[in-house]
């Protein structure tokens, strides 16, 4: 029999409604019901951004709040299914600088090694403890004309070695352009057919070719002192993806490391009940638990019934996982003669509440010496900068309080991270399509950055 879950109280020694927020917040925005208190903030929010991107994602972030997004997010549809090259940014420069100019500097990192590292640098100097990269081509078992591959257009195998590949391939050339400490983000039904059906299936183990590329990509992983995670997705491959990236976990997170991580789903009613799992697979054997908490993003695509019934009740579910990971306990029964195993959490999360109330959970658990787990946080490029930077302007240590005496410990500084996405202009046009269909299904959240935002310039430029 299922154990019935109480929801934990809010602790409320931690948080506070800050006046400010009662003032100007709009009584039905559920993210930002209650905000922990902060500390005086040291600066505004978003005055590290550059005066070009601030304005860039103003006028972007405007329009996204507007009634225009729902014409531009059907133009875009429209360039990524015509056929014309007069459309085409790959065949046409100036529809390439267009877009270039517009969408893809506010969402993307850049098309080529130089140009992801000057932006990997960029989020870096702002404050950011690193960022996650992902190729943001999608997977297709493409075979070009040629003549050598006309053979494999008859080999669906060939077709499918190709696909896993060009899948680690660019894998690899991802990791080559981040750093240390830095996250390389991984789709598996990106390595191609072979990885859809053995995922669909449920297989427990991935195809042997297939296993070959992940572990390659997880030994340069580990070599080079990066992490990665490994992204949710449907619910058709879920059960498979765990247990793959619980392989991993289960290899790779070992002696104080933890390079892989695997992703959890608060909108799925099943979400408490899977960390569990894993906090006892951990404990029992030995390794290191990485969860990376989202809400889930195929609510839209999936089976209704096995995700919350409201929107509040997937926050509420979200909030107990991050509070009771944070307490060191399990979110959906006591460990039993198991115990609870070294473990990291990274909250991935464009929600101010969440993203705030598990940093203030984190940060007075460590002073107060309580026990706790490390905690990393992130956000996606172009999205919710003002939560992101919020953050580092409020918590990040001035060079005064680095070099006192009586300085908190460094694990109590947030540690945000960007989740950024490279690619050409061609190749990332799918991905930029997402992230517009993203904004027009939490135009309130919009509308609060393009205010933030508003309020920046205003106030950059002396105007109030
Ligand atoms: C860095 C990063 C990595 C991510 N990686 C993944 C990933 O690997 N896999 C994945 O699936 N998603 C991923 N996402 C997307 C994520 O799951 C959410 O879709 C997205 O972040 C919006 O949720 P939110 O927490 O930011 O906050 P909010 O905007 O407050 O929450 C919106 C979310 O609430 C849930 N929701 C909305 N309406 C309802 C309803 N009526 N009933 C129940 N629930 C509802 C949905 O999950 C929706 O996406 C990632 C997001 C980030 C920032």
């Amino acid at each position: 029999m299922k154990p019935k879950i109480s929801w934990p109280k809010r602790p409320e020694r931690l948080y506070s409604v800050s006046k400010a927020w009662t003032e100007s917040a709009s009584a039905s925005s559920a993210h930002h019901a209650l905000l922990p208190q902060v500390s005086s903030q040291k600066k505004p929010a978003l005055a590290g951004l550059p005066t070009k991107s601030l304005l860039r994602s103003l006028l972007l972030t405007s329009v996204m709040a507007s009634p225009l997004l729902n014409p531009s997010v059907a133009l875009l549809k429209y360039v990524i299914d015509s056929n014309s090259p007069l459309l085409s940014p790959s065949k046409n420069p100036a529809m390439n600088y267009l877009l270039r100019m517009t969408i893809y500097n506010h969402f993307c990192a850049g098309t080529n090694e130089r140009e992801v590292r000057d932006t990997v640098q960029g989020m870096k100097d702002l404050g950011f403890k690193g960022v996650i990269l992902g190729y943001a081509r999608e997977s297709v078992a493409k075979v070009d004309g040629a003549e050598s591959h006309v053979e494999e257009w008859k080999n669906p195998q060939a077709i499918g070695d190709r696909a896993v590949e060009e899948w680690k391939q660019g894998n690899l050339r991802t990791l080559k352009m981040v750093g240390e400490g830095d996250y390389i983000n991984i789709k598996l039904t990106g390595a191609g057919p072979a990885a859809v059906d053995a995922l669909a299936r449920g297989d427990p183990v991935p195809p042997p070719h297939i296993e070959q590329a992940i572990t390659e990509i997880c030994e340069a992983t580990s070599a080079q002192g990066s992490r990665f995670w490994i992204d949710a997705e449907q619910q058709i491959f879920q059960p498979a993806i765990d247990a793959w990236t619980i392989d991993l976990m289960r290899q790779f997170n070992r002696n104080g490391r933890v390079v892989v991580l695997n992703t959890v789903q608060a909108y799925l009613k099943s979400s408490t009940e899977n960390i569990h799992r894993h906090l006892e697979l951990a404990g029992q054997e030995g390794w290191a638990l990485g969860i990376k908490l989202v809400r889930g993003a195929y609510i839209a695509h999936d089976i209704r019934s096995r995700i919350h019934d409201t929107k509040t009740d997937t926050d509420r579910n979200y909030n107990h996982i991050l509070e009771s990971l944070l307490s060191r306990r399990s979110p959906f029964q006591e460990l039993k003669g198991t115990p609870f195993p070294d473990a990291r959490l990274f909250v991935a999360s464009h929600n101010a509440e969440s993203v705030r109330r598990a940093y203030s959970i984190s940060r007075h658990r460590i002073l107060d010496g309580l026990p706790t787990i490390p905690l990393e946080m992130g956000q996606l490029q172009g999205m919710a900068d003002e939560v992101s930077c919020g953050l580092l302007a409020e918590y990040q240590p001035d060079s005064s309080e680095k070099n006192s005496s009586s300085a908190v410990p460094a694990s109590v500084f947030p540690k945000v991270f960007k989740c950024l996405a490279w690619g050409t202009t061609e190749e990332c046009l799918h991905f930029l399509l997402r992230r517009a269909v993203e904004n027009q299904s939490a135009m309130e959240r919009t509308r609060d950055t393009a205010s933030a935002l508003r309020e920046e310039v205003w106030r950059r430029f002396g105007w109030r």
